[in-house]
């Protein structure tokens, strides 16, 4: 367990007194700067070290970030309260922040904050005081003192605390300590939180064909342990996991940490029970499912090295390792990685620059790889590893187009007669079928057939959605529920409310009134309470608990379903109509992740997509598998145009609750764009944003394009602070936007 602390050999120590620097949590005023001076306690401190500081009236968290500026009256100066009982913050971590924060724009206590995620961390220890019988009982004891030697005998000389003990005894305190003074007992500090099993790093040597020349590639460069970054590319099945794996066990039995990203939590069952059965033990995990007790204790463990093996979501990248000597992105191109709220930032991009600072390699795995990563590939930025075909006898799926055009089908249904047949095949030789829509509730639009009105969200530009299984219209921008209408609420015919167009509830109800015979399963995130019961379902669907899964995207992540033949896309022109300059890479991901589900055993798998623009050359290239010919396409196309990942963009949102004010001051901006022209950049907008209202404020959306290998983020920092925000008007800067929401 015990990884040398190597780390504090840079940092410097300060004398009680000495003025010293400390980053906190808190943001303050506008220009977000957060760290101040303050005297170092008694005893002293060093860098990295967290420390609780007062601040006002109230005391928060902050790390000691080097030498004080001592521009500050030494008189006021305050003193740090206390040292807290954690491992100081590395030096490369601290780079890290730093460096996120300028390239995402973020004020450092934000990033900080991201960094300090461990429940408990300024409350206590991270010790706790235990009790256990040590010395003769007496032979008078009173009551309440001979209910506490017995609930210690129950629990069979385990140390117990306080508060257990009083609870059990049904005592106080005082009897407790009582025993104490007597000798009865003893009191000692444990600690709270104990390392995670130690995990088996053993090669097992059962890769093959072309997994061997990759996983050779990537257990080199663990050893090298310097960054490099590497871009693992392989249909879904072609053993991508079973190879970083042999990295990560390299990695391992050197001693160091590995850390493995994952998109999202539903993706973790199936590759919890795979790590146990290959390293004999669970990874520790970090994401929103975990319990507070559980984060503390990684967040220690990770720190002070009794995790080895960390698997979690985006912000796991955060944790302050010991010793990283790896970090795996699964299924890079997912855009759950970029995180939209809050501070804005690329998991997989951040994932690249920390590798950087460490000095350990980065694996990006994936079938379908971001534009972004192909071409860092392409230009012999990363390296590229590739896996040709599926692990063993699993081939890929057959891909299809379904012409829409020359099937007959009513307005109301939604799966073609050509689809239909398939399934119907399948259910009879009992495998099973997917039907996919990327589309959750009952129908995207409640729709008046007297007036043509739409119910739109009363606080957003956004049309309600309806969701049958919770008997209510929802707004998926901002959550807002209504009941959903009899009325029409414009005017105010009765009657005439009509759901139109498939959500995958109302493609459930087409498929049980189709398939009356058939088992059923709905796979919707909205359809869980938690993402355990959606893991259980999973789970069940994988052991054959389902003839005919429908699913929204969540089923186009790395699920195994052995049974699975057949892939039905319901609309697969979907995703080509938006504006966004990702719909065409979207959309191509999305299908082959989609069809990737089939036929993943033994079973030649089927793919059919139903389209009316089956000539469309997005739809041409899923079929047609020549996957180098589609990138080098939308390469090109990117190149000439000059954007991402040629080119470099940034958003602007200013919102506001008055829509003139959010304009002028978009207006302003624009005008003032001296700063962006020096560097040859560009602004467009103001414009209104694709969702031009979200929970009642008004959106307002710049666009700035600037050349790649241009100072942006200093550019746009100079750019923004000409103009003074008012109290209510709030502008957030997105680097590299995902969305264009
Ligand atoms: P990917 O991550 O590319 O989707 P996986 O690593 O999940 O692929 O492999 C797909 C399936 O094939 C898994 O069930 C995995 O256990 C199995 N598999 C892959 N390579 C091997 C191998 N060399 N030996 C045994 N099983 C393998
Ligand atoms: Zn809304």
């Amino acid at each position: 367990m015990a990884l040398t602390v190597t780390d504090r050999t840079a940092d410097r120590t300060y004398a009680p007194g000495q003025t010293v620097g400390v980053l906190t949590t808190e943001a303050l005023g506008r220009s977000g700067l957060g760290v101040l001076d303050y005297r170092a306690p008694e005893g002293g401190c060093g860098d990295g070290d967290l420390v609780e500081v007062p601040l006002g009236p109230r005391k928060v968290l902050g790390v000691v970030w080097g030498a004080g500026e001592g521009t500050f009256d030494p008189a006021k100066l305050r003193s740090i309260a206390r040292v807290l009982d954690a491992r100081p913050m590395r030096a490369e971590l601290r780079s890290f922040l730093t460096r996120a924060a300028d390239y995402t724009l973020t004020p450092l206590p934000a990033m900080l904050r991201l960094a300090t995620r461990a429940p408990g961390l300024m409350s206590g220890t991270a010790t706790r005081r235990v009790y256990r019988l040590s010395g003769p009982v007496p032979n008078q004891l009173t009551d309440a003192r001979f209910r506490v030697i017995e609930a210690l005998r129950d629990y069979g000389g385990a140390a117990v605390t306080l508060a257990e003990l009083t609870e059990a005894a049904s005592c106080t305190a005082s009897v407790v300590k009582g025993l104490v003074a007597k000798g009865v007992l003893s009191e000692e500090d444990a600690p709270k939180d104990t390392p995670y099993p130690p995990l088996n790093a053993r090669a097992d040597g059962r890769l093959a064909g072309d997994q061997i020349a990759a996983g050779d590639a990537l257990v080199a460069a663990v050893d090298r342990g310097e960054y490099s970054c590497t871009l693992l590319k392989g249909v879904t099945g072609s053993g991508k996991t079973e190879v970083y794996l042999e990295a990560v066990a390299e990695c391992l039995r050197q001693g160091r940490q590995a850390l493995v990203l994952l998109p999202e939590i539903a993706l973790t069952a199936d590759f919890l029970t795979r790590v146990q059965t290959r390293f004999g033990a669970r990874p520790a995990e970090w994401h929103s499912g975990v319990t507070m007790t559980e984060r503390r204790r990684l967040w220690r463990m990770v720190a002070e090295g009794g995790a080895s093996f960390v698997v979690g979501a985006r912000s796991a990248l955060f944790l302050p390792f010991q010793d990283l000597g790896l970090i795996v992105v699964d299924e890079e191109h997912d855009t759950s990685y970029k995180q939209e709220e809050g501070v804005l930032y690329n998991a997989r991009d951040m994932a690249v620059l920390r590798g950087a600072i460490v000095g350990c390699p980065v694996v990006l795995a994936s079938a379908t790889p971001s534009l972004e990563s192909w071409a860092n590939a392409d230009a012999g930025k990363y390296l590229r590893l590739n896996l040709g075909a599926r692990y063993g006898a699993a081939e890929m799926p057959e891909m299809r187009a379904i012409d829409m055009r020359a099937e007959t089908l009513s307005h109301d249904r939604f799966i073609s007669p050509s689809l239909a047949a398939a399934v119907t095949a399948r259910v009879a030789r009992g495998e099973q079928s997917l039907l996919f829509l990327n589309r959750r509730g009952y129908a995207p639009i409640t729709l008046c057939r007297a007036c043509g009105h739409q119910v739109g969200c009363d606080h957003c530009d956004a049309r309600m959605v309806e969701h049958r299984f919770l008997k209510r219209l929802v707004c998926h921008q901002c959550g807002a529920t209504k009941p959903v209408p009899t009325t029409c609420p414009a005017c105010k015919v009765e009657g005439k409310m009509a759901a139109v167009g498939p959500g995958v509830e109302r493609l459930a109800e087409e498929v049980t009134a189709r398939f009356p015979d058939a088992r059923v399963a709905v796979l919707s995130s909205d359809l869980f309470g938690s993402a355990r019961a959606l893991k259980v379902q999973i789970e069940t669907i994988a052991a054959g608990g389902a003839d005919i899964i429908i699913g929204t995207q969540i089923v186009a992540k790395g699920h195994n379903f052995p049974l699975l033949t057949l892939v039905g896309v319901i609309d697969a022109d979907l995703g080509l109509q938006g504006s966004d300059l990702r719909a065409a890479e979207r959309t191509f991901q999305l299908m082959r992740q989609v069809a990737g589900r089939a036929g993943r055993a033994e079973l030649r798998g089927t793919a059919l997509l139903q389209t009316h623009q089956p000539d469309h050359p997005v739809i041409r290239a899923i079929l047609g598998g020549d996957e180098e010919a589609f990138w080098k396409a939308e390469a090109a196309e990117r190149q000439s145009a000059g954007v991402p990942p040629y080119g470099r963009m940034a958003g602007i949102i200013l919102s506001g609750p008055d829509v003139a004010q959010v304009f002028d001051l978009g207006a302003e901006l624009a005008r003032r764009d001296g700063p962006l022209r020096q560097i040859g950049a560009q602004v467009f907008g103001p414009a209104p944003a694709p969702i031009a209202r979200v929970r009642g404020r008004h959106r307002v959306r710049l666009l700035v394009k600037a050349d790649k290998g241009t100072a942006l983020q200093s550019a746009l920092s100079e750019w923004v602070a000409q103009v003074k925000l008012p109290a209510n008007l709030r502008l957030a800067i997105d680097i590299d936007p995902q969305s264009f929401y």
